[in-house]
C-alpha cells in the first residue's frame, strides 16, 4: 500500500513552466506513485496533460482541469472536478506561485496586484471551495507552498512575492486552527533555493540576465553547495499531506538545506 492510498488529491499548478520538474509537477507525480488519485489543475492545458501522461504511463490515476487560480469560479471548478472524478477531496495542494521582482518603487501596481491575486488570493479561493467538502467528509489535509522569501530578504527586492508568501503562512495557520476540531489540517512547505523551471525567466533578470551565472550563484549561496530540486519540495509535501503527519497542523516546514538558519 502506498503512503497516499485511497487519497483524492487536487494539485494546482500541477504542470511545469518549462522543461524539467517544477514543484507542482513533482508533487502530483509523487502523490500518484504513492497511490493517490490526482486531479492535476493548471492554467495551461498542455502542462496539465504532460503531468497526467507521466502519471498514466507509470500506471497511476490522474484527471486534469484547466483554470486560473486567481478566479473564484475556476477554483470552484477545479474542486468540483476532483469531487466528480473521485468522489471527494482529501488533499488540497496549493502549488501555484509566480515570481515578479521589484520593490514598491520599481514594481508596477499591476505587478503587485497580479502577484497577490495569483499567490495569495488563490489560496483563500481554493480553500473556500474545498473546505466544505472536507468538513462534510469529516477530514482533509491542505498543503500550501510558501517560500523562505516569506521569512527572509533573498538578495534583491521581491516585495509582492515575499508579502504574498508571508500571507500564505498566516492564512494557513488561521485555517489550521479554525478547522483543527473537524479533522482538517493545514500546513506550509517553504522551499528555499530550488532548481526548477520557474527560476529561469523572472529571476535571471536579477542576476544580470545570465541564467548559467544565476544557477552557479544560487548553488554557491546554498549551504550544501547545491540548490534543492522539485523532489525535495514534493517529499516534504507528501509527508505533510499523508496520515503520517496526522498531528502536525499549522506548521511551516522549511526545505532549504539550512539556508534560513545562516547568519554569516
Ligand atoms: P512552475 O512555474 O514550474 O509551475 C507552476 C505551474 O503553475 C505552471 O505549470 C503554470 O502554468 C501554473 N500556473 C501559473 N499561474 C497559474 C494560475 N494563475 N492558475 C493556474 N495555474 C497557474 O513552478 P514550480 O517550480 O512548480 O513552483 C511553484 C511553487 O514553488 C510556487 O508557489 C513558488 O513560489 C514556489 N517556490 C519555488 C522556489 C524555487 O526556487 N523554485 C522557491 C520557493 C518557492
Amino acid at each position: 500500500m502506498g503512503r497516499m492510498a485511497g487519497k483524492r488529491v487536487l494539485v494546482t499548478g500541477a504542470g511545469s513552466s518549462g522543461e524539467g520538474w517544477g514543484n507542482g509537477k513533482a508533487a502530483a507525480v509523487l502523490y500518484a506513485r504513492e497511490g493517490a488519485q490526482v486531479l492535476a489543475a493548471d492554467l495551461r492545458r498542455e502542462a496539465a496533460e504532460e503531468t497526467r501522461d507521466i502519471i498514466l504511463k507509470e500506471g497511476g490515476t490522474c484527471e486534469i482541469a484547466t483554470g486560473n487560480v486567481a478566479q473564484s469560479k475556476d477554483c470552484s471548478a477545479m474542486v468540483q472536478a476532483c469531487v466528480e472524478a473521485f468522489g471527494g477531496i482529501d488533499v488540497l495542494h496549493n502549488n501555484v506561485g509566480i515570481a515578479e521582482t521589484g520593490g514598491p518603487v520599481e514594481a508596477s501596481e499591476e505587478s503587485w496586484n497580479r502577484v497577490i491575486a495569483v499567490n495569495q488570493t488563490s489560496v483563500f479561493l481554493t480553500c473556500k471551495h474545498a473546505l466544505p467538502h472536507m468538513v462534510a467528509q469529516g477530514g482533509g489535509s491542505i498543503v500550501n507552498v510558501s517560500s523562505v522569501a516569506a521569512l527572509r530578504w533573498i538578495g534583491f527586492p521581491y516585495a509582492a512575492y515575499s508579502a504574498s508568501k508571508a500571507a500564505v503562512l498566516a492564512l494557513t495557520q488561521n485555517i489550521a486552527l479554525q478547522y483543527a476540531g473537524q479533522g482538517i489540517r493545514a500546513n506550509c512547505v517553504l522551499p528555499g533555493l530550488m532548481h526548477t523551471p520557474m527560476i529561469n525567466a523572472p529571476l535571471a533578470d536579477s542576476y544580470g540576465g545570465d541564467v548559467d551565472e544565476m544557477i552557479a550563484k544560487r548553488d554557491r549561496i546554498s549551504p550544501t553547495g547545491k540548490m534543492g530540486n522539485a523532489w525535495d519540495t514534493a517529499y516534504a509535501a507528501l509527508f505533510l499531506a499523508s496520515d503520517e503527519a496526522r498531528y502536525i497542523n499549522g506548521a511551516d516546514l522549511v526545505v532549504d538545506g539550512g539556508l534560513s538558519g545562516r547568519c554569516a
